[in-house]
């Protein structure tokens, strides 16, 4: 093995010692039956040829490197001992469960004794004269004994897997050990320069990385353990470059199918819009209205995600985006996950546009069939306006006339298949532009790997002149005093908000409690003030109808479920109350506490919780400490890991074996940078094929990376 970086190697970079022959990697079955045996009973854990077994890397290193003779060691001390076996026996012991094999031995410094617990077969392994490598602990109380963790036959010249170096430790199967793992994988590391190493010699010497055998080496059978680090960067290097590779030819192909109508520059009408906002805004809005007139202009689609945290003020800019539509004479279309926020938006935007003189339709479920067949029958003409609607808005035969912009809000509800969906709401024509909003926002570097096809843009200020929510937890044996704090503050004229417990996934049953905890503040603690209860159970118009009352102030309290979550907007409501807050995770209690904080009042959020675990702990003192979303959202990967994040977005991307998107940010950008190198660079067919298939074999053949996947 050599190639390390800041090792003393002769060359640095040298080529593949053989030439590739991958066919004995991909093949399951070979001439050694006990191979093929040991990889049909791997098969549960997703190793099933010679190729994925090399992949298996191990999770941890024993770092068995330190030895030393019998007379040497202490009490308490571990070591790697070499010794001869000279009388081997059981130790006959009082518990029937219990055998302990003992071994008289002897090194060059004398004699001892190596006891091993429960391994009865050692009685015929063991003879008298053989030389073992005994990994072991001498006792710290009987003298000279050592108590055998591992070991193996020293004849040299052969090496040590199991009780020298760093000894690799391997999840294993079922019916397949670690330590089998161990002499499998090194049996097969020969094979590991088999496949060709799909980096080109530029691009690992730019990255100060080790060839993708030697990194295999490196993982499996380290010398030290900056070594291994360094194999792990390459393995998870190549995931990424891959996946980079893939996301960024994705998006180049979409972008040479599919074609958009380029708008002309802001005219009169965004000139107005802007002139017409009670409020100036945020450099962050500026900057990200400026990136949304230069998507618009090319004749690709926009595809882009704007990311803000609650409060942010991406609503302004999205309706931005959509009177550009207009203003080019197209129709702009704005989505929402759930009735509340549609309402809710048909509401901002019909006062934003109307007054400028733009129609502004709601699509609903639940509108009465006439208004329906009106509203479609306007969009299908293709009259200049914008539409505000939910899912429906894509799930049912709505034929636009000229859709041009269309913004989908809280993009991390809306799969892949959806998002499709809707461009393809174009038929032939072109596609429209399409901005995605989160208020769920993620670090921009990993944002580039979760939503690799789409370009970003983040609102990273609030507003000026917000005063942070002040959020407490507090126990719930002081819940009287909560809402003794709510009555002194509806009292003053304030409104609230209290989101009911998680009692179940079914929204029925959400329902249900909701009910039960609006009647019994009724009738306990707020009683005598006016509440209203909000779920999802409820029918479309009666929703909207309570809205409207809590926003005029007919309602105090509005007890709700987490239908409340996004886009409720009443500024005078300053308190919300979580009950078991316990039980929500970390990104929800975030949105949640966004609807309060959006006046000129100060605000409050009680976490009404006795967390039990330590990582309800983390997110409720996450909470307690900071508002700000992006923080929050890397308290949450800590917390929660990433397979979430991808899950969430179901998105394509696939799961990665030796990358982790928290951990290898900076590797992240590095492979992406190289990846639009490669991509752009002069063709080379031989290593593209060679990429794609290496790509195939490490994301599976399912994961759409366009050409050749
Ligand atoms: P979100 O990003 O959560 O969707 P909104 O668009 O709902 O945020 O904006 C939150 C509130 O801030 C709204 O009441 C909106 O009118 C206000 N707002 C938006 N932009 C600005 C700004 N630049 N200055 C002051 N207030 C703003
Ligand atoms: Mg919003």
């Amino acid at each position: 093995m050599s190639a390390f970086p800041g090792r003393p190697a002769p060359d640095p970079l040298p080529e593949p010692r053989s030439a590739p022959h991958p066919s004995h990697l991909e093949a399951p079955a070979t001439a050694r039956r006990a191979l093929a045996e040991a990889l049909a009973e791997l098969r549960p854990i997703g190793v099933r040829t010679v190729g994925d077994l090399l992949e298996h890397v191990p999770f941890r290193h024993d770092d068995y490197r330190s030895s030393a003779r019998l007379a040497d060691l202490k009490p308490g001390q571990e070591a790697t001992l070499v010794v001869t076996v000279e009388r081997v026996r059981a130790r006959p012991t009082r518990r029937r469960n219990l055998v302990i094999v003992e071994a008289n031995v002897r090194d060059e410094s004398g004699p001892g004794v190596i006891v091993w617990f429960n391994q009865r077969y050692l009685l015929k392994q063991l003879q008298p004269g053989m030389r073992l490598s005994v990994r072991g602990e001498r006792r710290p109380t009987i003298d000279a004994e050592v108590v055998a963790k591992s070991h193996e036959r020293a004849a040299e010249p052969e090496e040590r897997l199991h009780t020298a170096g760093l000894v690799p430790v391997y999840r294993a199967s079922e019916r397949v050990s670690s330590r089998q793992l161990r002499s499998l994988a090194a049996e097969q590391l020969p094979h590991a320069g088999d496949r060709p190493d799909v980096l080109p010699a530029g691009t690992r010497a730019r990255r100060r990385l080790p060839l993708r055998r030697d990194a295999l080496h490196a993982c499996h059978q380290p010398r030290t353990l900056a070594e291994h680090a360094l194999g792990r960067r390459r393995l998870a290097y190549d995931e990424l470059f891959l996946l980079q590779r893939g996301l960024v030819r994705r998006r180049r192909e979409l972008d040479a199918v599919t074609r958009a109508r380029p708008l002309p520059p802001p005219g009169d009408l965004a000139a107005r819009y802007m002139a017409s906002l009670p409020f100036t805004l945020t450099a962050a809005q500026t900057r990200t209205a400026g990136e949304i007139d230069g998507d618009l202009a090319r004749p690709v689609p926009m595809r882009r995600l704007l990311q803000g945290d609650v409060g942010s003020g991406k609503t302004a800019v999205a309706v931005y985006a959509l009177l550009r539509a207009v203003e080019s004479g197209g129709q702009g279309a704005l989505m929402a996950p759930t009735e509340t926020l549609a309402t809710q938006h048909l509401l901002a935007v019909g006062a934003a546009c109307e007054p400028l003189g733009v129609r502004v339709v709601g699509l609903m479920q639940g509108l009465p069939a006439r208004e329906r067949r009106a509203a479609l029958g306007v969009i299908e003409s293709g009259e200049p306006l914008v539409v505000v609607g939910t899912h429906a808005l894509i799930q049912q035969a709505v034929a636009f006339g000229g859709l041009t912009v269309a913004v989908v809000d809280e993009q991390h509800r809306f799969g892949v298949e959806q998002r499709r969906a809707l461009e393809e709401k174009a038929a032939d024509g072109p596609s429209p532009h399409v901005l995605h909003m989160t208020a769920t926002p993620i670090p921009r570097t990993l944002a580039m790997t979760v939503y690799g096809d789409l370009d970003v843009s983040v609102l990273d200020e609030l507003p000026p002149g917000r005063t942070p929510v002040v959020t407490r937890l507090v126990g719930g044996a002081r819940r009287d005093e909560v809402f003794a704090r709510m009555r002194r503050l509806l009292d003053e004229g304030r409104q609230a908000y209290v989101v009911c417990p998680l009692v179940s996934e079914s929204e029925r049953s959400q329902a249900t409690a909701a009910e039960a905890e609006a009647a019994r503040l009724e009738s306990g603690e707020l009683a005598g003030y006016r509440i209203g209860c909000l779920h999802g159970q409820l029918p479309v118009g009666e929703r909207r109808l309570l809205m409207d009352r809590f926003r005029a102030g007919a309602l105090q309290v509005l007890v709700a479920t987490t239908v409340i979550e996004v886009g409720v907007d009443v500024p005078n409501a300053t308190v919300m109350v979580i009950e078991q807050a316990d039980l929500f995770g970390l990104a929800q209690l975030h949105q949640l506490r966004g609807r309060v904080g959006r006046g000129a009042h100060e605000s409050y959020c009680m976490l009404i919780a006795d967390p039990v675990t330590d990582e309800a702990r983390a997110r409720l003192d996450a909470m307690v400490r900071t508002t700000d979303g992006f923080e929050l959202a890397e308290v949450d990967l800590d917390l929660r890991g990433e397979g979430t994040l991808l899950a969430a977005r179901q998105s394509g991307v696939p799961d990665l074996r030796h990358a982790r998107l928290t951990r290898h940010r900076r590797l992240a950008m590095l492979a992406r940078v190289d990846a639009v190198e490669v991509l752009d660079g002069p063709a080379d067919p031989a290593r593209d094929a060679l990429m794609d298939g290496e790509a195939r074999r490490m994301f599976g053949a399912d994961v759409d990376f366009g050409a050749g996947a």
